[in-house]
């Protein structure tokens, strides 16, 4: 179904619509530099209507999401052994790329000379979100993996919102200028900002049980969060459903604050809150995914004294390490996804969303990627080991890039084939109050939750989902980085 372009007072009407919507429901981020008045937020990036996607491709990414979770369990629990594959993949990316995998790695072979007498967490918690494109370039639609992501996955509070948004504006007929509306079973409601909380609640749970907690102690989520961080109210929803909807407290604490106010038993592992002497039972990451997010050794130390503690870790260090673009690439080897999803049908479903994906080092496929980046850059997007956008290298920029660089180091990046999505040019951009009227490509990430220890999956869960989009002519898609919005799904 197509929309009939808004008339001005049309389009002036929704806009105040949606502010309105957005203030009432708490569909909002911090600006730049709120700081001085952090009375003032703004309202979210949105579109004003949800965009189409197909069902089938729809429900392809929430059947398989179970499947990712797992695998990527898998690998967190292979990496840990000194003689696998992943193990001396992630050692030698820590050579190449000293100032973050390297550092991360670093603090992971700390923890293995935690003394023999301490307890050690064998539990942990992955919060995943993958992301995917829908190809069109065979004429049929067909997910595609943009990514994975194993770290301080975002919007799962904010995307239930958007979602009331556009259902809102369609149910009571702000769409229904030109007689224009959704049928209201087709538009997706993602339940990712309960979801979510519920996984860390469960973490919770198993903590206690483990610890032989008496039933009326109540240990908390530490939410480890960016100084200044400007997402705050998506990250809010999952605190205030872990208290309204499981009863449980949690603490927002910086790197500075874990130095300043936690303590920790050496015996036990336990660590606590000073001042309340709560107990910390799970520390869910926001932060902590980019080098940004350590400004000195302070920090990182801040991180190895949470990863020693005996607290749930959402995620620890090598589930984080996990989500590396470079295992990301591996992956695309079939002989190498076979030994982390040995069922048949389960590999070959996971094989139909990847692109190829290239190494860039001396192995014959390294020496294939290194001639194509170089010759033929129109086709791919090159990415270092980072997170949270804005890191990657595309198409012509891919060369001079690669020449800024020695070759010893190209081994830190992949090279992807670009992903070709059909713009939609029905829907609008609103940001800052204004209406941006370009064509849009939109990026579905499917939530997924796991607990797991060294040897056992205990929980395994599609946790809802995301849509973001972007202007077609824009790269990148980070919507706190300023490059995309928030949007909603109708399904056709
Ligand atoms: P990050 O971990 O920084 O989010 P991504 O791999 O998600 O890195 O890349 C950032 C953005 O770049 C994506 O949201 C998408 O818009 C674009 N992008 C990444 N890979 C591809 C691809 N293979 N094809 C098309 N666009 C891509
Ligand atoms: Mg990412
Ligand atoms: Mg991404």
């Amino acid at each position: 179904m197509s929309l009939s372009s808004p008339s001005k007072d049309q389009l002036d009407g929704l806009i105040q619509e949606i502010n309105q919507w957005a203030i009432t429901n708490g569909l909002a981020m911090y600006p730049p530099k709120f700081e001085a008045n952090p009375s003032k937020a703004s309202v979210s990036p949105v579109t004003v209507y949800p965009t189409p996607i197909p069902k089938k491709c729809f429900d392809e990414a929430v059947q398989i999401q179970p499947i990712f979770n797992e695998l990527y369990a898998r690998i967190t629990q292979d990496m840990a052994r000194s003689d696998s594959l992943l193990f001396k993949t992630t050692q030698a990316l820590a050579l190449s790329d000293p100032e973050f995998t390297g550092k991360l790695w670093s603090l992971y072979l700390d923890t293995l000379n935690v003394g023999e007498k301490n307890k050690k967490q064998n539990l942990k918690l992955g919060i995943f979100r993958s992301d995917y494109l829908i190809d069109k370039k065979n004429g049929n639609d067909q997910i595609k993996q943009v990514e994975f992501n194993t770290v301080s996955v975002s919007f799962a509070g904010l995307a239930g919102k958007v979602d009331r948004l556009h259902t809102y504006l369609n149910k009571s007929n702000k769409y229904d200028f030109k007689g224009s509306y959704y049928n209201e079973q087709d538009m997706v409601i993602s339940d990712s900002g309960f979801l979510l909380s519920k996984a860390l609640a469960i973490a919770v749970e198993s903590y206690k049980s483990q610890q032989n907690f008496p039933i009326s102690s109540d240990p908390i989520v530490a939410f480890i969060v960016q100084r200044n961080e400007r997402n705050v109210f998506d990250q809010k929803i999952l605190e205030l459903n872990l208290l309204e909807k499981f009863n449980i407290r949690s603490a927002r604490l910086t790197f500075d604050d874990v130095h300043e106010k936690l303590f920790t038993n050496n015996e036990t592992g336990r660590v606590f809150i000073r001042d309340t002497k709560q107990e910390i039972a799970v520390v869910y990451y926001r932060t902590g995914y980019t080098t940004t997010d350590y400004t000195s050794e302070k920090d990182w130390e801040a991180r190895l004294f949470l990863e020693k503690s005996i607290a749930i870790k959402a995620p620890d260090l090598l589930t984080q390490l996990s989500g590396s673009k470079k295992i990301q690439q591996l992956l695309t080897d079939e002989n190498i996804v076979s030994q982390y999803a040995p069922n048949f049908e389960e590999k070959n479903s996971l094989l139909k969303t990847f692109v190829k994906i290239y190494p860039l080092d001396n192995t014959e496929l390294g020496k294939e990627g290194k001639r194509l980046a170089l010759s033929n850059p129109s086709k791919y997007v090159l990415k270092p080991q980072r997170e949270g956008g804005g890191n990657n290298v595309y198409k012509e920029n891919i060369p001079d890039f690669l020449r800024s660089i020695e070759e010893c180091h190209w081994d830190a990046y992949i090279l992807m084939e670009l992903i070709e999505p059909e713009f939609n040019k029905d829907n609008i951009i609103l940001r800052d109050n204004k209406p941006y009227e370009e064509a849009i490509i939109s990026e579905l990430g499917i939530y997924g939750c796991i607990l797991f220890d060294d040897r056992q999956v205990l929980m395994n869960e599609f946790s809802g989902s995301l849509l973001r989009s972007k202007f077609n002519t824009s790269n990148e898609g980070g919507v706190a980085a300023g490059f995309g919005c928030l949007d909603s799904i109708v399904l056709y």
